[in-house]
Order: structure tokens, then C-alpha cells, then sequence
């Protein structure tokens, strides 16, 4: 595990935790949010209603104990989905065989997403709160500080998270 952490700070991540599977939160109101209050709703295979419903989430997580909760903050948000999916590319090999990630916001690898399939499978992977987890309450759960976004000035928090097995 401590190699998964040197990977994270070495790329520049503010916090990085193990936590239990059990700490992360889904609910059916997220999924509300992205359809009334985002612009890439449907427009990208990474986001609803492409992605998985809370439920779904929620059965995924109840496959594992553990996981690896990290952070950045201000403009670091494009950062934290491949740092996800390469830390799942490397858990993957050291033998966690059921590893997988989840990223922050909308992915915008393509200019414009082929929506129905991913041209870059292996590159990105959808947000966590476009799956139906409540980020906030997950964050707080674990000890992490965070609150909404009021001024452009305020303190930016981004998340992902390694699911490890
Ligand atoms: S890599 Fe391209 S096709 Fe795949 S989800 Fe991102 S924008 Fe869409």
C-alpha cells in the first residue's frame, strides 16, 4: 500500500487514505444533480445516464472492504481521474485483480464524446459523484475537510477513489 501513497503524493495530491468500503456513501438524489445541473448530462459515456445508477454503485462497493481515498485541491481537478485509473492500472498487476477507480467531473479527453462507446477505455473512467456517491459525506466520513464552493477565491476539493481487492 505505502507504494500506491508514494504514487499519489509524488503526483502531487494534497490527501491520500485508506478507508473502508463501508464509509462511502451513495444516494438517489446525486444522480437528480447532474440531470438538472450540469451541462455534460448525456453528452458523455462517463456520465449519467450512461454511468452506473447509486444502486449499481452501491452493489459494487459492497464487493470490497477497503479502498484508497484521495484529494487535490484548487486547479488540480483533471488530474484526478488518471491518477485513479493508472494507480488500478498498477494495483491491478501487484495481484488486486478486482481494482477499479472512480474520477472527479466530466471527462473532456475527446473534443467531442462518441457518447454510446468510448473511443479511450483505458484512459478514463467516470466521476464518482456521476455514479451515485454522495462525495461530500464520503469526504467528511473519513476525516476529510471540505465544503461547498461559495467564492471563486474558496478552497477547491477534488476527489477520487481506488476501490482494492
Ligand atoms: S475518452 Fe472520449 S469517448 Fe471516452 S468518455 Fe472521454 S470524451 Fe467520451
Amino acid at each position: 500500500m505505502k507504494k500506491y501513497f508514494n504514487f499519489l503524493y509524488d503526483a502531487g495530491v494534497f490527501r491520500a487514505e485508506k478507508i473502508e468500503a463501508r464509509s462511502i456513501v451513495t444516494a438517489p438524489w446525486t444522480n437528480y444533480k447532474c440531470r438538472y445541473g450540469c451541462d455534460f448530462y448525456g453528452k458523455s459515456c462517463c456520465c449519467p445516464p450512461y454511468t452506473p445508477t447509486w444502486q449499481e454503485t452501491q452493489e459494487i462497493i459492497d464487493c470490497y472492504e477497503y479502498g484508497i481515498l484521495f484529494n487535490t485541491r484548487n486547479d488540480c481537478d483533471a488530474a484526478i481521474t488518471p491518477l485513479a485509473v493508472e494507480l488500478t492500472r498498477v494495483a491491478f498487476l501487484d495481484g488486486y485483480y478486482k481494482a477499479i477507480a472512480f474520477g472527479s467531473g466530466p471527462c473532456l479527453i475527446c473534443k467531442e464524446c462518441s457518447v454510446e462507446y468510448c473511443r479511450f477505455p483505458k484512459k478514463t473512467v467516470p466521476s464518482m459523484e456521476g455514479c451515485g456517491i454522495d462525495v461530500f459525506s464520503t469526504a467528511r466520513n473519513n476525516g476529510f475537510k471540505v465544503e461547498p464552493v461559495k467564492e471563486r477565491a474558496d478552497q477547491h476539493n477534488y476527489f477520487g477513489l481506488v476501490l482494492l481487492e
